[in-house]
């Protein structure tokens, strides 16, 4: 959408939205900051999300990802021609180069059947498969799971509901939670898709990190059109347990060390890893 299509319908929904949680509903929510005059980011003081008021629909988000992101995915989706040469460089350009994360998982669940959470047009499937997962994906835009399915022959699928309940050894879900208005949609399906003693690897921009607490909505990640929610350590230490995960353990970029339980870590990066077991 463009910047003045946002700004009209922001300024419309500020005036007729209720300001409580999209994740617990709770009304004792408050203003942190301002961004561009018109967007707040809002704190929830019950489950402690931070998100962007006003507020996104899920209809409007599906729609979203649907068409406006997908002009977008249209002409970044790359060319027949170009595709062989960024498969050798691990999609470093055009997508995630999976060599960092693939490190950390390797380590914690070196194998077995594996989901990509916001797969985008698979090319950390791809990766995954090379590795040795038996890696599907799950992503909203139709453009994307055709593009994939077709280019690099991988397994995504646009309904998770395809999938069966505890079908999964492992959950990987990277930059897609920030854009979901309620966190509650995704932890619910990793919840029932995940075998007792899976393991969940949630990568999101550290909006609790050394950059976002310096910069706050300045902090290019923390908040916009496109990014609804400003996710943080505290808030998945204090609702993943809720869903049916424990032994949770958290790590920031570069990802020098191994995740760490919640008291013991730093978490300054600007990127955050959560990992955590389903009982
Ligand atoms: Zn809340």
């Amino acid at each position: 959408m463009g910047k003045v299509g946002f700004g009209v319908k922001t300024l419309y929904k500020t005036a007729f939205q209720s300001s409580e949680c999209p994740y617990c509903g709770s009304r004792e929510t408050t203003l942190v900051e301002r961004k561009h005059m018109i967007l707040q980011l809002r704190k929830c003081g019950q489950c402690m999300l931070s998100f962007r008021f006003p507020k996104d629909e899920l209809s409007e988000n599906n729609s979203f990802y649907q068409n406006a992101y997908r002009e977008s995915t249209v002409t970044d989706l790359p060319a027949t021609s170009e595709l062989p040469g960024h498969i050798k460089n691990n999609f470093r350009n055009v997508g995630r180069d999976l060599t960092d994360h693939l490190q950390t998982i390797k380590a914690i669940a070196p194998s077995g059947k594996l989901l990509d959470y916001g797969s985008s047009w698979g090319y950390c499937v791809h990766q995954f498969r090379d590795a040795g997962y038996d890696a599907y994906g799950f992503e909203i835009s139709r453009t994307r799971v055709e593009y994939g399915r077709k280019m690099l022959q991988v397994e995504l699928s646009h309904s998770v509901e395809t999938f069966a309940d505890a079908s999964f050894d492992v959950i990987y879900s990277a930059h897609c939670l920030e854009h979901i208005p309620n966190p509650a949609i995704p932890l619910v399906q990793f919840a029932r898709l995940l075998k007792p003693g899976g393991h969940l690897f949630i990568y999101v921009p550290n909006c609790g990190g050394a950059e976002a607490r310096k910069l706050g909505v300045r902090w290019g990640p923390m908040i916009g059109e496109k990014h609804v929610l400003a996710l943080t350590a505290e808030f998945f230490h204090n609702n993943l347990p809720n869903y049916g995960f424990e032994n949770l353990c958290f790590a920031s970029s570069p990802y020098a060390s191994a995740p760490q339980r919640y008291e013991l870590s730093a978490l300054e990066g600007e990127e955050l890893l959560v990992v955590g077991v389903r009982s």
